[in-house]
C-alpha cells in the first residue's frame, strides 16, 4: 500500500460486476475495499433472469431491432418500449445506437461480445468455485419456444444466424420439451435447446456469495455513496464521500452500473450512458401439499418465449419471470402495467400458476448505445479503472471482466486486447 493511501484498491459498486473484480483482485493479492451506497446486490443484480446467456452475440443495436420495434416503441404493452416523458433526453442515446447498428459496426459488435462469451461461464464457473458458491450454477441450457408459426420462423431463423457463428442449438422433441416444462401450455408448439448455457439459483446470492468470499480473503466492504472520483497527478486517488470523508486510495475500479456516468464526468469522460429498465415478477414456489407435480415444478430449465419476449427461469426462492425494456432513465416510477403484463403473460404460458403472491421488482440494466461494456484504464488518469455498461449481460459476463481487470489492474495484459471496450470509444 503506497504510504499516503488509506486504500490500496477500491472498488466502486457492490453489484454482481464490482463484487466480482473485488473478488478477482483480492484473490491477486490485493488489499480491496469494496463501497456501496447499499448493501451489496441492491441495483440491477438483485433480481435479473438468472440466465448464464452464452448465447446473446448479437448487440441489440441492430437493424433488425430497429425495423421491428420503432412502430410500437410509444405502446403501453410493448416488449421495447420508450416513456414518452423520456423521449428527449434519450434522443442522443437514441442516434448513437441507430449508428450502432451500420452492417460494419454490428459485425464489429459481434466480434467484441463473442471474445468475452468465449470463456464467460468457464470464468464464472471458476469464480463461484472459488467463492464456495458452485452449487448454485446449473449448467442444464435453455429452451425458445413458440406458439405460432410466425414464432417458429423467428425462433428458427435467430438459431439459424447464431449456428452460423458457432452457437450449439437444436430443435427438441414434444416429449423432451414436456418433459423439461411439465407446466407448460399446451399451446407451445415447438422449441430449440441451447444446451451450452446455464441458469443461477439466485442472482443476489452469487453476488453475496462473492463478497462474502472478498471478506474471508481479507477485503473489506463499506456502505457509502461516492460523490466524486479525483485522481491525484503523482500521489493517491480521492474518493469524495456522502459522509463528508475523503478515502485515498492508489487504483480505484468504477462498476457503478447505470449510476457510473456523473463518476466519469467528474473525471473528464463523456459516456453516453443510459438505461435500459427491466421488470420482473417472482411467483413462490407452491406448497408441496395436494399441488399437481405439473405445478410444483412447472420447469426444469429457463424457458423464453418468442413471441411474448418473456425469460421464466426456476430459481431458488420460485419461478421468475423477467422481461420487456422500458426507457425512462432513472429516476421515473415503475409502470404499474408492465407487472400487470407479465402476470398476464404467466397465466398464458402456464396455465394453473398462480401470480396472486408474486412479488414484482424493476432494475436498471446500465447500457451503451453499442450494447458492449466499458472495461478498462482511464486514458486521462492511469490509477482509474473502468468496468460498467454490461446491459442484457452483467451477471453472464461478470467474471470473465473480474478476470480481465485483475490482470490490467495487476499491471500484466488481459488475455483479451480491450480497445474494443474503450471509454472513448463514442
Ligand atoms: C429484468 C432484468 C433481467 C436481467 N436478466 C439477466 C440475465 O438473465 N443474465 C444476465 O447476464 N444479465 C441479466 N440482466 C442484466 C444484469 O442484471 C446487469 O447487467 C448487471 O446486474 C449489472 O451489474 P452491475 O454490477 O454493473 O450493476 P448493479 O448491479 O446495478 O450495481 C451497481 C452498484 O453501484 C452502486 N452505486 C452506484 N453509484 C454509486 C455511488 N456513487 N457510490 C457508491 N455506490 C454506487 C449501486 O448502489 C449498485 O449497487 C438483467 C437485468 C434486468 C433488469
Amino acid at each position: 500500500m503506497s504510504g499516503t493511501a488509506d486504500a490500496d484498491v477500491v472498488v466502486v459498486g457492490a453489484g454482481l460486476v464490482g463484487a466480482a473484480c473485488a473478488l478477482r483482485l483480492a484473490a491477486a493479492g490485493r488489499e480491496v475495499v469494496l463501497l456501496d451506497a447499499q448493501a451489496p446486490g441492491q441495483g440491477a443484480s438483485f433480481g435479473n433472469a438468472g440466465h448464464i446467456a452464452t448465447e446473446q452475440i448479437f448487440p441489440l443495436a441492430s437493424a433488425e431491432v430497429i425495423r421491428a420495434s420503432w412502430r410500437y416503441l410509444l405502446a403501453a404493452d410493448s416488449p421495447l418500449r420508450l416513456r414518452a416523458a423520456y423521449l428527449l433526453p434519450l434522443l442522443p442515446w437514441l442516434a448513437r445506437f441507430v449508428w450502432a447498428a451500420r452492417p460494419a459496426a454490428f459485425a464489429r459488435g459481434v466480434a467484441a461480445l463473442m471474445a468475452l462469451q468465449q470463456t464467460a461461464l468457464g470464468d464464472l464457473a471458476e469464480l463461484m468455485a472459488h467463492a464456495s458458491i458452485g452449487g448454485l450454477l446449473h449448467h442444464d441450457g435453455y429452451l425458445r419456444v413458440w406458439e405460432t408459426p410466425a414464432g417458429e420462423a423467428a425462433a428458427r431463423a435467430q438459431a439459424s444466424r447464431l449456428q452460423v457463428y458457432g452457437v450449439n442449438c437444436a430443435p427438441v422433441e414434444t416429449c423432451m420439451l414436456r418433459r423439461a416444462a411439465p407446466g407448460l401450455s399446451t399451446r407451445i408448439a415447438g422449441a430449440i435447446q441451447y444446451p451450452d448455457t446455464a441458469h443461477v439459483d439466485d442472482p443476489l446470492a452469487v453476488c453475496r456469495g462473492f463478497v462474502g468470499a472478498l471478506l474471508r480473503a481479507g477485503g473489506s466492504v463499506l456502505q457509502q455513496r461516492v460523490r466524486a472520483v479525483q485522481p491525484g497527478r503523482h500521489g493517491p486517488v480521492m474518493l469524495q464521500l456522502e459522509s463528508g470523508q475523503t478515502l485515498r486510495c492508489r487504483q480505484v475500479l468504477v462498476c457503478a452500473g447505470a449510476w457510473s456516468r456523473p463518476l466519469l464526468a467528474g473525471l473528464g469522460h463523456a459516456v453516453p450512458l443510459d438505461t435500459e429498465r427491466g421488470y420482473h415478477i417472482t411467483v413462490p414456489w407452491p406448497d408441496a401439499d395436494g399441488t399437481p407435480a405439473a405445478l410444483l415444478r412447472p420447469l426444469q430449465v429457463p424457458v423464453a418465449s418468442t413471441e411474448r419476449n418473456v425469460i421464466m427461469t426456476p430459481m431458488a426462492m420460485g419461478l421468475r419471470m423477467t422481461g420487456t425494456v422500458e426507457f425512462g432513465g432513472l429516476s421515473l416510477a415503475p409502470d404499474p402495467r408492465r407487472y400487470a403484463l407479465l402476470r398476464q403473460q404467466l397465466a398464458a404460458l402456464l396455465p394453473g400458476s398462480s401470480s396472486a403472491n408474486a412479488t414484482s421488482w424493476m432494475g436498471f440494466r446500465p447500457s451503451l448505445p453499442d450494447h458492449l461494456p466499458v472495461l478498462g484504464r482511464s486514458p486521462l488518469h492511469q490509477n482509474v479503472f473502468f468496468a460498467f455498461g454490461h446491459q442484457h449481460l452483467g451477471l453472464t459476463l461478470c467474471a470473465v471482466t473480474a478476470r480481465l481487470m485483475a490482470d490490467l489492474m495487476q499491471g500484466h495484459a488481459p488475455q483479451l486486447d480491450l480497445s474494443a471496450y474503450r471509454v472513448d470509444r463514442f
